[in-house]
């Protein structure tokens, strides 16, 4: 099992050769803002003490929500790993790609080459890309891997925290398409993807950075670091979930050491809900119903923060829906970077909302875990033409459609559908044709 010294020593090699430069920071006010995206694995939407945890303390996030705009209604793309990884690097629906669930360490499938990542727009722009965690968007061909898809530097895990031995085959951590050593130890890969982004974001101070930091945590099984085990009120859930908090709070130290906070945006959030059946190894969905792998919100809708001094105003309760398919506009258009022509992007970009004007109505929203469109929001109304559930449960006795106005109801427990028939129809009709669109648009491949 690999320790932590020799990850480190590796790790950091191998970035000094990729990045080579002064250790100091400049902020310049004429190149476009450095962007970090912290995309935690499977924190529920109730998870951090700012979005109501009773005892989950998470000092940091809390404070940069104060400093920065707090989104209630964030959602993933999809309630599952792979596919609301792809939505947030490609700005597309998952049922765009063909990634109907998440990939397994022998899966033939992955990232396919004609796909348009944000790393490879932001590169285009000028920018040093890092991708430090869990990639889950293929491994089995170099091509599927985060260098041949826009980064310049990778350390992490390819896939699944939980697809190791003796289930699974063992698990390599890669530093770029090279295995740095097989099944590390868990509870150092926090430490060290904090560790290798505030290298890699101190390593060369004349281009602009992208840190992608898609922690492992808290996915099952879960491995604190040792400086944290029992450190929660919370059990080993809180225990992870107040390690990653303090992985931002270091970020963000560094930032105003570097006196390059104002010229730094920050982007926080999680890939999919909580497992809510694991017990105490499970998070919370709050007071949203059911959690991973489910089309209820409390599988899709998570936490949001996004904090950049100077441009987003301190302490703003963000209610507009918005969700990580817009992360990919959004960094794109604020590198000056155009959107590729010769697909559909649904992402859409956020900017007028962090500089605090209003946004557009979101003309609609599908939910679906994969190829298969579940249920469609518009407005404060959701349909659900199909629903699914991580604890099995059919919370309505098999009545579809179901629907329920999202602003008055969050957690879904009030169906109207019978009270409002015209928007049921008017939802259907919505949900149809865009199952029929992106059948007709296939994957790539076909
Ligand atoms: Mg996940």
């Amino acid at each position: 099992m690999l320790r932590l010294r020799n990850l480190l020593v590796t790790a950091a090699a191998v970035l000094a050769v990729l990045c080579c430069g002064s250790l100091t920071y400049t902020s310049d006010d004429h190149r476009p803002p450095n962007l970090i995206v912290i995309f935690c694995d499977d924190l529920g939407y109730g998870d951090l003490r700012s979005y109501g945890h009773p005892t989950i303390a998470t000092p940091h996030l809390d404070q940069m929500a104060r400093e920065g705009m707090l989104f209630t209604q964030f959602y993933s793309a999809s309630p599952a790993c792979t596919a609301s990884r792809y939505a947030l690097l490609t700005g597309r629906y998952p049922v765009r790609s063909g990634f109907d669930w998440v990939l397994y360490p022998k899966s033939e499938r992955g990232l396919h080459p004609k796909e348009h990542t944000l790393a490879e727009g932001l590169k285009t722009a000028g920018y040093r890309t890092g991708c430090f965690g869990k990639w889950h968007l293929g491994s089995t061909k170099p091509e599927y891997l985060p260098l041949q898809n826009g980064f310049d530097a990778y350390v992490g895990l390819p896939y699944s925290n939980d697809m190791i031995p003796p289930k699974w085959p063992d698990i390599a951590l890669l530093s770029g398409n090279d295995t740095l050593g097989m099944n590390p130890d868990q509870s150092l890969l926090t430490g060290l993807y904090t560790q290798v982004a505030l290298d890699f974001m101190q390593q060369d101070d004349a281009a602009p950075f992208f840190v992608y930091l898609p922690f492992a945590m808290p996915h099952v099984p879960l491995y604190p670091g040792e400086a944290f085990e029992g450190h929660s009120r919370a059990g080993t859930y809180g225990d992870v979930v107040e390690e990653i908090d303090d992985a931002v709070g270091q970020i963000r130290s560094a930032l105003d050491q570097a006196g390059l906070a104002e010229n730094t945006l920050i982007l926080f959030t999680s890939d999919n809900g909580p497992w809510i059946i694991k017990g105490a190894d499970g998070g919370s969905a709050g007071h949203l119903r059911d959690g991973k792998g489910s089309t209820w919100e409390g599988g899709m809708r998570v936490p949001g923060i996004a904090c950049w001094p100077g441009t987003i105003a301190p302490g703003q309760v963000q209610r507009a829906p918005v969700n990580t398919m817009d992360c990919y506009t959004t960094l794109l258009q604020l590198a000056g970077q155009d959107l590729p022509e010769d697909r559909l992007v649904d992402g859409q970009n956020l900017l007028p909302l962090l500089r605090g004007d209003t946004l557009a109505d979101r003309p609609f929203f599908y939910y679906g875990p994969g190829n298969q469109l579940q249920s469609v929001r518009k407005g404060p109304w959701k349909l659900h033409q199909i629903t699914s559930s991580q604890t099995g449960i059919d919370y309505f006795d098999g009545q579809l459609p179901l629907l329920f106005n999202l602003d008055e109801d969050p957690g879904e427990r009030f169906d109207r559908a019978v009270e409002y028939p015209e928007v049921v129809a008017e939802l259907q009709l919505l949900l149809k044709a865009q199952a029929a669109a992106t059948e007709k648009e296939g994957t790539y491949w076909d």
